[in-house]
């Protein structure tokens, strides 16, 4: 949770920032917090929500440690945001799992679901489980209805649960729910945030260390975040087959569920891979030790997701294809319910404070388009 300490030392270094202003064209925190006289705990979680984690103003910072300011914008923030995702996060109770164990409670998570689903398989028919020639017919092992049931239920919790969090934190950053948002406001953020502006998509390369300079970070974010978008197109397509045209899977590899899931799993291979890989040589004075379990067990779970899933593709058609399919699911239930309590809720909160700054910057720098300036107070 955000303690007065954390909220202190935030408004400490933005009150620095504010008279300091030397960085104010690097991302959008800066404009963001300049519009700012005094930091409510709304105000800070709002900006630690904007910044990227980039490094860029630490490395400017002639007030960086070891001066007596010590001055880490990036790693503040980081530690406002996982305390911010335990505030917002509903229910209360699974707050605790942002900092505890990640890793060891995903693994545990997915292994206790594709046990569950090997062990009601075996006892409602266990002849499921040895289908000598499945032909790639997953439905002959896990019955159409029941995986409409599980998942359906599943994804009503998660989006409950997702939608509560972003709430919470759009309320307590000021704004009424539901909010009347400018359309210009709405596309100017989702642009910024499906290009990784503030992730240097429109200039210079991103630091991960001082004096050092690389893409990478960008390009695995985008592999993972439309890896992400096209396997839930690629069951979208496919659910409309089977229940809008009556198609029922399975599919040609040529056929678009199909193309579109393999295309989406390879980038949800690669992204998380190198985000992986990437994370290990990041400076570690941006980043908050604590969320290295977030963040890494949210990479594992997409990594073991993607690569299940490819196999199950190539091996549909195989005699190991149920004890396949069973461990695939099990998995993708496991990152399902993981998803409001793991890394996957960054980008829902960091889109929402896309959208926050695009109206501010509406409102205040172009006066004609939504009533003119104005500053917050204590928002
Ligand atoms: S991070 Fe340092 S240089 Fe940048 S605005 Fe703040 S005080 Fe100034
Ligand atoms: S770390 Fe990067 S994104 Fe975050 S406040 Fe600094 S410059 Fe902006």
């Amino acid at each position: 949770m955000l303690s007065d300490d954390l909220i202190r030392q935030g408004q400490h270094i933005m009150t620095v920032c504010n008279a300091c202003r030397y960085c104010e064209g690097y991302c959008a925190v800066f404009p963001a917090m300049e519009n700012r006289l005094v930091f409510s705990k709304g105000d800070l979680t709002y900006l630690a929500n904007l910044c990227h984690n980039c490094g860029e103003c630490l490395y400017a910072c002639p007030y960086a440690p070891p001066h007596e300011f010590a001055i880490n914008v990036p790693r503040t923030l980081a530690e406002i945001r996982l305390g911010s995702y335990e505030e917002y996060c509903w229910p209360g109770l699974m707050s605790r799992a942002f900092r505890r164990h990640q890793l060891l409670a995903a693994l545990a998570l997915a292994l206790g679901a594709v046990g569950l689903l090997f062990a009601s398989t075996l006892l409602i028919g266990p002849e499921r489980l040895s289908i000598a020639r499945p032909g790639g017919d997953f439905y002959r092992v896990v019955p159409h209805d029941v995986m409409v049931a599980v998942f359906g239920g599943v994804s009503a919790f998660v989006l409950a649960a997702l939608i509560t969090g972003l709430v919470r934190f759009w309320r307590d950053a000021g704004e009424r729910t539901p909010a009347p948002m400018p359309r210009l406001a709405l596309i100017r953020a989702l642009g910024d945030a499906a290009t990784l502006k503030y992730l240097h998509a429109a200039g210079l390369n991103c630091t991960s260390a001082e004096e050092v300079r690389s893409p990478w970070r960008r390009w695995f974010h985008h592999l993972t975040f439309y890896g992400f978008m096209l396997c839930f197109a690629s069951t979208s397509v496919a659910a409309l087959y089977h229940v809008g045209f009556g198609w029922p899977a399975p599919y040609a590899y040529s056929s678009l569920p199909v193309v579109l899931g393999t295309v989406g799993g390879l980038g949800l291979l690669a992204g998380p891979a190198g985000l992986y890989f990437l994370r290990r040589t990041r400076d570690e004075a941006i980043l908050d030790p604590a969320q290295r379990g977030l963040d890494v067990s949210f990479i594992i779970l997409l990594l073991l997701t993607s690569l299940t899933g490819l196999v199950l593709l190539v091996l549909r058609d195989r005699a190991a294809m149920p004890a396949l399919l069973l461990v695939h699911l099990g998995l993708v239930l496991a990152l399902f319910l993981m998803l409001p309590y793991g890394k996957f809720i960054h980008g829902m909160y960091r889109t929402a404070a896309l959208v926050k700054y695009a109206s501010e910057t509406l409102r205040t720098r172009e006066p004609g388009e939504a009533g003119g300036r104005e500053r917050h107070g204590a928002s």
